[in-house]
């Protein structure tokens, strides 16, 4: 194949947070890179999903939703999704199907005006919706702005995906790929180990607690002789009242959470793992610059 029929570049997926960007991005990798949960917020950090076909590699960048900020860790988490923008050949704006569109004063509104990257629209979940709804919903964000492309699909399903990534190949320019075909993140293991258990904390666990969680992964032994990697992970909280949530009665909730990401992490890795969770109770560190930045946030 001629090197310039190759097409590379990278596209970033921004919108609200639980629109569906990292179902999306997991389903085109068709593998878990991103962790997904029905709570807003789920992604902090940018997510780089690597996926190569026969001829382009789409470089995706899984950004912290867009949304109104609100002390360190929120300002933090839109500034993120600016700077994905920049320096990207293509855009992905995320909506849901049957919602309203965004309130003049939201950042999304602010972006559709100031960005200088083509920008296509990504209206997901349609397996929620009836035709005629989204057809009108269609229309009506075609009037609010000038879309390269709209997409309905359903990340969930997968309906209307493949076809979106095949038009998507021809927009990125041509060149070589940057990665190797067979990597599908840039990310090391032990951050996404990380990033599973807090997944699994987040599904676990009620309302009040997610938002004030951190994992660290402390240790990532490998032992390739026995296919087994042994890992050491500390949950960040900030409470005391939440550490008892996580530990619950007996220890039965960290041992469910134990058991869930090590399921999850053992596909990931595809050896078998095992997974001790510490509890840490580690007052206001989402309001501490310092220890966002020790956690890897900044
Ligand atoms: P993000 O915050 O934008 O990254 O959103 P997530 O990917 O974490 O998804 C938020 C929630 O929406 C999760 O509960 C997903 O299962 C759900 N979701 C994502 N895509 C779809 C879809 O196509 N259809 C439906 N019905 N739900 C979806
Ligand atoms: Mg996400």
């Amino acid at each position: 194949m001629e090197e310039m029929d190759f097409h590379s570049g990278f596209i970033a997926l921004i919108g609200r947070p639980n629109v569906g960007k990292s179902t999306l991005l997991n389903r085109i990798l068709g593998q878990k890179v991103a962790i997904t949960s029905n709570k807003p917020q789920t992604t902090r950090n940018r997510i780089l999903g690597i996926h190569t076909t026969e001829r382009a590699q789409l470089l995706f960048l899984d950004t912290p939703g867009l949304h109104q900020a609100k002390g360190n860790l929120n300002r933090y988490m839109v500034e993120q999704a600016t700077t994905a923008c920049s320096g990207v050949d293509l855009v992905l704006l995320l909506t849901e199907a049957g919602t309203s569109l965004p309130e003049p004063d939201e950042p999304v509104r602010r972006l559709l005006g100031s960005l200088k990257v083509p920008i296509s629209l990504v209206i997901n979940k349609i397996d929620r919706v009836a035709k005629p709804a989204l057809l009108g919903q269609i229309d009506a964000w075609r009037q609010l702005h000038d879309f390269r492309d709209i997409f309905p699909v359903s990340a969930l399903s997968g309906n209307g995906v493949d076809a979106m990534v095949t038009l998507l190949e021809n927009q990125l320019p041509p060149g070589p790929p940057y990665y190797p075909e067979d990597m599908v993140t840039d990310l090391p293991e032990r951050f996404i180990a990380a990033e599973m258990v807090r997944e699994k904390v987040m599904r676990r666990t009620r309302d009040e607690v997610p938002y004030g969680v951190a994992v660290t992964v402390d240790q990532f032994e490998e032992k390739p002789g026995r296919n087994l990697v042994a890992l050491h992970a500390t949950i960040h909280v900030e409470r005391d009242s939440h550490k008892r949530i996580l530990i619950g009665k007996g220890g039965q909730m960290l041992k469910a959470i134990g058991q869930d990401a090590r399921r999850e992490i053992e596909r990931f890795l595809g050896t078998r793992v095992f997974l001790d969770l510490f509890v840490k109770v580690q007052p206001d560190w989402t309001r501490s610059e310092r220890l966002l930045r020790d956690l890897g946030y900044h």
